[in-house]
């Protein structure tokens, strides 16, 4: 860890401990990475007797339903208003839009802290911690704890280790992306030597599957269509396949790994279907496109490797448009 990695963590650590009042928000379609993130600092920061409010603006996935207190985070974002905060905390978020419309205009804080890994992050926050080498959030929402219980002389609690290491094997596939450094590996030690457990984790994150979202995967694979001799991958995901199936919008997340796995295909990408002419697109790339690049010419954002972008149009028109543009970017 850098000195200035360090610097900023300790900062961090002193305005949430002279701060009394603090939102904590994450991104919508919230993954293990930002709900890890958020029920570990909430977790440490009631701890040391601070008033804590964490808001998602969707629900909280299934999957992730067996962490301790998912359920004190507010989805109704009228919760939110009229209430005053020092800080607002806001994990794994890229841009300041990513936590929905009413924290986009807020004005109910005095000081907005901004924890991240995204390599598109615009820098939203008064104090940024963000570092596009992390393997995740929870990863520097780590750093920021150690500071916080040093100070007040506690040991990591049991759930806050299970919270983050949940956002660790979220964001790295359970340590198998190349984002996983010996750092991710060390800190991961140390929360397995605090209570978490990794079988629990992963069995709970990677092996529990509803039948719903296995037909829905079933539905969504028979999309499957290559282009560019191979090297383009991509499947589409409609409103009418989650009402067919009875799954939920957040079952079609790790889909886009079948087509990203086949062998020659260098870049895939996911069109799911949202509203009336609306779509958002997942990509995954082996490396040769740089997709946060190519996300970004849609308003999109995320990592070189796995990024995503929303598109209002047709669909057709949409499918055609990309794939011209990855033509390109090969
Ligand atoms: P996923 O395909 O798993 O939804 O997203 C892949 C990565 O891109 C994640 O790190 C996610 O946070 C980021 N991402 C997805 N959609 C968007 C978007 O519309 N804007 C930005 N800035 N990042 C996104
Ligand atoms: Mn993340």
């Amino acid at each position: 860890m850098s000195t200035e990695a360090k610097v900023l963590a300790q900062k961090i650590a002193g305005i949430l401990e002279s701060s009394q009042n603090i939102l904590m928000t994450i991104h919508e379609s919230p993954d293990g990475d930002a709900v890890g993130s958020v029920l570990a600092l909430h977790g440490v920061l009631k701890l040391i007797g601070k008033n804590v409010v964490m808001f998602s603006p969707d629900v909280i996935p299934m999957k992730l339903r067996f962490l301790s207190d998912w359920d004190a985070i507010l989805i109704d974002e009228k919760k939110l208003h009229g209430k005053e905060f020092d800080v607002l905390l806001m994990l794994d978020c890229g841009d300041k839009a990513r936590s929905g419309k009413y924290i986009h205009g807020t004005k109910s804080y005095k000081t907005l802290i901004n924890i991240d890994h995204h390599i598109s992050n615009d820098m939203f926050g008064d104090v940024n911690y963000v570092d596009a080498k992390a393997s995740c959030t929870a990863e520097k929402v780590y750093e920021v704890i150690k500071e916080l219980i040093k100070n007040s002389k506690l040991i990591i609690p049991p759930d806050v280790a299970t919270a983050l290491l949940t956002g660790i094997y979220d964001d790295t596939g359970g340590m198998r992306y190349i984002s996983t450094t010996s750092h991710t590996l060390n800190i991961a030690a140390d929360l397995v030597d605090s209570g978490a457990n990794c079988a629990f984790v992963s069995e709970n994150l990677f092996f529990s599957v509803s039948r719903e979202k296995m037909e829905l995967t079933s539905h969504v694979l028979s999309t499957l269509t290559f282009e560019a001799e191979g090297k383009i991958a991509h499947m589409v995901m409609t409103k009418k396949d989650l009402e067919t199936t009875g799954a939920f919008a957040e079952d079609s997340e790790g889909m886009i790994d079948f087509p990203r796995s086949i062998y020659g295909v260098e870049v895939a990408f996911l069109i799911k279907e949202v509203a009336h002419d609306k779509y958002k697109l997942s990509f995954r790339s082996r490396g040769t496109v740089d997709v946060n690049k190519f996300c970004s010419n849609y308003g999109g954002g995320g990592h070189k490797v796995a990024a995503g972008c929303t598109i209002s149009g047709k669909l057709d028109d949409i499918k055609k448009d990309v794939v011209n543009g990855l033509r390109k970017a090969l």
